[in-house]
């Protein structure tokens, strides 16, 4: 019996540490941390079929990434994570100080992959660059090839299939990119004007010869004022708009106050429908990744001004 003792010592501790060891390998998973879901969306294409790397995005569906301040979990995720992905183009306002502080771990920074001269200036956004860079697919095409870059120098062992998810991925935005042109054609010269809550499509409007027009700013924390609804249902009723758009991560009251005020006016204007400007829709919206978010608010926004 006295013999027993150690051999059984033995396997508990031998199975007390294969518990740990599992236990810490679970913890010890590589995490890539991205800020919006739009970014999450990025980095999950590209570690497709990459099973030992979890991502995960901080700020779910409808999430306004301007307003949005970090959880103390979020920083400590932060912290963990074995990569940083955010905008860069102080997108994400009230979590400058928290990405500052962890600028020395490895990060991925999506607007510092593009050149200077493609942004677009947004002097009254504390003289910054516009950061709504997703909604011009080209641009969105260089970013997803700088990340890939990243992803494939901090994960090498899966460099392959981070570039076979790339090159697919690139096909398929350019196939949005041709499709988004033939779409939007159905849109007569004179209706092709963009109204929305806040001036997050400068980038689409560029690339597809589209005015646009927000009520608030770059970003949502500016205030707007009755002068500027007011500025805005003169454009509408003097060019004849047929319709104006919600955001989804906006309060529909700023733009439920301009359809008033064209009311008043006596504008023919309509809701258009609800816009993903700063955030993927739900699991349930159609518009839960970035091609689908794309398609939903090109749709969207042909079949209102048509
Ligand atoms: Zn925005």
């Amino acid at each position: 019996m006295k013999k027993l003792f150690p051999v059984f010592t033995l396997a508990l501790i031998q199975f007390l540490c294969s518990c740990q060891n599992q236990e810490s390998s679970e913890k010890e998973m590589p995490t890539v941390v991205a800020t919006t879901s739009i970014l999450g969306d990025a980095v999950s294409v590209l570690l497709e079929g990459v099973d030992s790397v979890q991502t995960l995005a901080l700020m779910g569906p409808g999430v306004d990434p301007h307003l949005y301040k970090p959880s103390q979990g979020d920083i400590t995720q932060l912290s963990n994570a074995n990569l940083i992905v955010y905008n860069g183009l102080r997108l994400e306002g009230k979590m400058q100080g928290v990405l500052e502080k962890l600028k020395n771990k490895p990060v991925f920074a999506a607007g510092k992959a593009l050149n200077e001269g493609d942004l677009i200036n947004a002097t009254e956004f504390g003289g910054a660059y516009d950061p709504h860079i997703w909604f011009d697919p080209l641009l969105w095409k260089q970013v997803i090839k700088g990340l890939s870059e990243k992803l494939k120098k901090q994960f090498p062992q899966y460099l392959a299939q981070i570039e076979k998810n790339e090159q697919t991925y690139q096909q398929k935005l350019d196939i949005l990119h041709r499709n988004t042109i033939l779409l939007l054609d159905n849109i007569q010269e004179d209706q092709r004007i963009l109204v929305t809550a806040h001036d997050a499509f400068k980038y689409f409007g560029r690339v597809y010869q589209i005015q646009v027009e927000g009520l608030q700013g770059i970003s949502t924390t500016a205030e707007y004022g009755i002068k500027d609804v007011g500025l805005l249902a003169d454009l509408i009723a003097e060019n004849s708009i047929k319709a104006i758009f919600v955001e989804s991560s906006v309060p529909k009251r700023s733009i439920e106050a301009v359809l008033n005020a064209c009311e008043s006016r006596g504008a023919q204007v309509v809701l258009g429908g609800e816009l993903y400007s700063d955030a993927l829709g739900g699991p349930d919206s159609n518009a839960d990744t970035y091609l689908k978010m794309f398609q939903h608010n090109v749709e969207t926004i042909t079949t209102a001004l048509q």
